[in-house]
Order: C-alpha cells, then sequence, then structure tokens
C-alpha cells in the first residue's frame, strides 16, 4: 500500500528523488540534480539542450520519464504529452541544487514545500544569478513560452503539512547551509524518516539531536539515511566548525591580508569568518552578491549580521562596466580596490575563485588564503585544474595557502550511531557512492527505480 522508490543518490551523492506512494497519494521528498550521472555524458560545452527542455534528460535516463509530473514547456519537445498532475506535493529538505536543481521542471500546479530561510536564499540566488531554480513570477522561456510561477509554500520546524493521508513533519538539521530540515513522514502504512543532508560538528549540533529524537519517539518503519561520507577510507581533513574559527583566528593574527574562499550558500562558514574579523578587530570584505543574500535574509530571524549597518562587514565592488539594478542601489556605499590596497591588513576579504583577478588591482604584499571549501577531487580532473591554477595565483601574491574546511556531512561512525540510536525496521542508505558499507539485518540496499515496501 506504501512505498518508497529512489529515483536517484543510489550509489551515487546527490541526485536525492525519493517517490512516497501511499493510497494513491505521491509525493517527493526532494527533487535534485544527480551531477554524477550528468557527468557520464556531459562535459564543459558539451551540455543537454535546454531548448528542447527534458528530451535530451529522458534519452539518457537522467530524469523519470513519467506524466503528471512536468510542465507543460518542459515536455512540448518529448515523447510525453502535458497531462494534469498525478503527483501531489514536493517537500525539499534544503536548498543544495543535488536536492531541488529540477524543481524548475516541476508542474507548477504541484505544490513545493521547502523551510522559509530555503525560499529567501533561493529567491536571492534567482535575482543574483542566472538560473532560475524556480519561477516566482510567470516568466518566458527563450521563445516566448509563458512559464507560471511556480506554487513554493514554506514551512518551519515541527510544522503538521498535510497531503491526504500523508503527514509530513518537518524538523530542522544542521547542514552547511542554513534551512536545512530531516522530514518524519506518517503514511497509512507506517513511518518513513528521512535525515537529508546532516552533521553534528557544525554550528547547532542541537538540531541535529532533536531531529534523531523526532524519529527515534516515532519507532520508524524505515530510515532514508544519508552516507556522503560512509566510504572505505577517508583522506580528506575535515574539521568541525569550531576548529575551523579556532585556526581562522590564529592565521589572521598577522598584520597581513587574508583571503578567505567558501561555498556561496555555506553562511555558517560566513559566520564564522564574521566572528573571526569582529574578534581580531578587521573587516570581513564580503561581495555584492553575498550582501544581497544578507539583506534578504534580515527578517528571518537566524541572527546573520545585516551590511551597511554592521562595523565589521564592508561590501565589495568590483570595477565594472554595466552594474545591475539591485547592485545599483549599494554602489555608494562600497568599497573599491584601492579601499582593501590601503587596509590591507586589517582585511579579511572573502573572495571567489572566479573572480582572482581582482588580485592584480588591489596587489597585496603579502597575506595568507584560507581555502574554506572541498579539496580537489582525485577523480575529478576540472576541479584538480582550478586548485592548481588557485595556487599560481597565490604563489604569484606571496599569499599562504591553507586548506580548513568543515564537511556538511556527518563522518561515518556518527551515521552508524544515528543508526542504532533511530533504530528503524529498515534502514535505506542514500546520498552515498558505496551503500554496501552499511552493515546490518535491517539494511535496505535500494536499486534505482524499484519500490520498497514500507512495512
Ligand atoms: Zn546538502
Amino acid at each position: 500500500m506504501s512505498s518508497v522508490t529512489l529515483f536517484g543518490g543510489v550509489s551515487e551523492i546527490g541526485g536525492n528523488k525519493i517517490l512516497l506512494e501511499d493510497n494513491g497519494t505521491k509525493i517527493f521528498l526532494d527533487f535534485g540534480q544527480s551531477f554524477s550521472h550528468l557527468d557520464e555524458y556531459f562535459a564543459e560545452y558539451l551540455q543537454p539542450r535546454t531548448r528542447f527542455g527534458l528530451r535530451d534528460q529522458f534519452a539518457l535516463g537522467l530524469m523519470p520519464q513519467t506524466k503528471g509530473l512536468y510542465n507543460s514547456w518542459a515536455i512540448e519537445k518529448t515523447d510525453i504529452s502535458y497531462s494534469e498532475p498525478e503527483y501531489h506535493a514536493v517537500f525539499i529538505t534544503h536548498p543544495h541544487y543535488d536536492h531541488l536543481a529540477h524543481i524548475r521542471y516541476l508542474d507548477q500546479k504541484i505544490p513545493i514545500h521547502m523551510g522559509e530561510t530555503a525560499k529567501t536564499i533561493l529567491r536571492s540566488v534567482n535575482e543574483t544569478g542566472k538560473a532560475n531554480i524556480f519561477h516566482e513570477k510567470e516568466s518566458k522561456t527563450y521563445d516566448g513560452t509563458v512559464i507560471p510561477a511556480n506554487d513554493v509554500r514554506t514551512f518551519r520546524t515541527g510544522d503538521k503539512v498535510k497531503v491526504d493521508d500523508i503527514e509530513v513533519i518537518p524538523v530542522h538539521v544542521d547542514h552547511s547551509v542554513p534551512g536545512a530540515y530531516g522530514f518524519i513522514v506518517h503514511t497509512t502504512g507506517g513511518t518513513v524518516c528521512y535525515t537529508g543532508d546532516i552533521r553534528k560538528h557544525g554550528n547547532r549540533p542541537q538540531m541535529t539531536q532533536d531531529f534523531i529524537e523526532k524519529a527515534k519517539e516515532n519507532s520508524p518503519d524505515v530510515l532514508i539515511i544519508e552516507g556522503t561520507r560512509v566510504a572505505p577510507t577517508e583522506t580528506r581533513k575535515n574539521y568541525s566548525e569550531s576548529s575551523v574559527y579556532e585556526k581562522s583566528s590564529e592565521i589572521v593574527q598577522k598584520d597581513e591580508i587574508v583571503l578567505a574562499m567558501r561555498y556561496p550558500k555555506d553562511l555558517d562558514r560566513f559566520r564564522t569568518f564574521y566572528n573571526v574579523a569582529r574578534e581580531s578587530g578587521k573587516y570581513l570584505v564580503i561581495s555584492l552578491k553575498t550582501a544581497h543574500m544578507l539583506q534578504s535574509l534580515k527578517e528571518d530571524g537566524i541572527g546573520l549580521p545585516v551590511p551597511f549597518e554592521d562595523e565589521t562587514i564592508r561590501v565589495y565592488k568590483r570595477e565594472m562596466k554595466i552594474y545591475k539594478d539591485w547592485e545599483k542601489v549599494w554602489l555608494e556605499k562600497c568599497v573599491d580596490h584601492k579601499w582593501i590596497a590601503e587596509n590591507q591588513k586589517k582585511v579579511i576579504w572573502e573572495l571567489d575563485f572566479f573572480q582572482l583577478t581582482e588580485l592584480i588591482d588591489v596587489k597585496p604584499g603579502a597575506g595568507s588564503c584560507i581555502h574554506s571549501m572541498s579539496e580537489p577531487f582525485e577523480e575529478d580532473p576540472m576541479s584538480q585544474l582550478q586548485d592548481n591554477v588557485m595556487k599560481n595565483w597565490l604563489e604569484r601574491f606571496s599569499l599562504e595557502h591553507h586548506q580548513l574546511h568543515a564537511s556538511g556531512h556527518a563522518s561515518m561512525d556518527e551515521i552508524f550511531e544515528m543508526i542504532n540510536e533511530i533504530s528503524a525496521k529498515k534502514v535505506i542508505p542514500i546520498h552515498s557512492q558505496y551503500p554496501e558499507l552499511f552493515k546490518g539485518e535491517n539494511i535496505v540496499i535500494a536499486e534505482k527505480e524499484k519500490k520498497i515496501e514500507i512495512n
């Protein structure tokens, strides 16, 4: 009667798409992009033909080919014809693309549920970037097709969201982006808990503990749990958020410029750098995009500082020929490369890899760069290439490289502890390259697109 089917996240990190079916009601938990499968067929300028909607993804098995799920423009150039929705809701755990990037293809009549903070972050990304993650307003495609606005609904931790007989309870978790949740889902056939992406070593481990306790209380029939770091060996150095803070505090002690590189949506890391700057009496210089995101989050109550109102923060404007409308509003209040050059000994500068050319104008004398992102992946030549390029820039400007990152994911041991603690009847690993490393009688290794009964 009630079942779980994984359409992504099977023996891969990311691409989570979990279908829950209960007496004809169908909901998805997450609707992400599988980057590893995309990379099997596409590289650099070889990319799916967006003008044909989902035709290429369907042909290569990169998206579930099913009716009643997608909007008309996404499938008009495919073999599926448009029909009224047969899926009833999509619930997103957190605003990372490997969990939600495909929501842009959903039928606008299917409600998308996500945390309030997640929506605010994605809105900011929509407004300042090129990609439209969801259609907030009616918009038009390349050929003038009108895309109606998505039905995006927000929840907070502990809410109960009903979809027919299914009840979804989002519970906050700690991950490397704010607005992250796990789900407790009651169906007529039993209870399913899904971790989303989860960790215990961030700024708010209690949130993760809240989820674990809530899951345990509900004696779930099925636990779907992430296993990003479940691997035969862990070669990368992984710190906790607090050790990133401590080590960064040491690095900024010298009277020299410090560059800081982090993932744009990792606002926990932003908070860490902000605290380091404030406590060492330095300025934290951020990009206009980060300023936009922080301004957007002003009302969200997650306690992040507000740029242009905060003594520690300065916002950097690159010298451009044209600025976008949203940037123009703030330009007068921003600092430029001359300001950074003059104040470099007092500056922690969040600089993106793709903007390293700014160093040419600032001409730092000497200093450090805290690379606060994953180390390059051995199996990914592109990340190796970027790493080499970055190191050449740092060497050119006498900037000492420091690798300092706290993962967004719990360690293998922590994942296994969670499994023991929650003690579900069935445990389905997801978002892991090595599901076979999960051991125990209750472990069910999912096959892609194959139904697993909840009870
Ligand atoms: Zn994530």
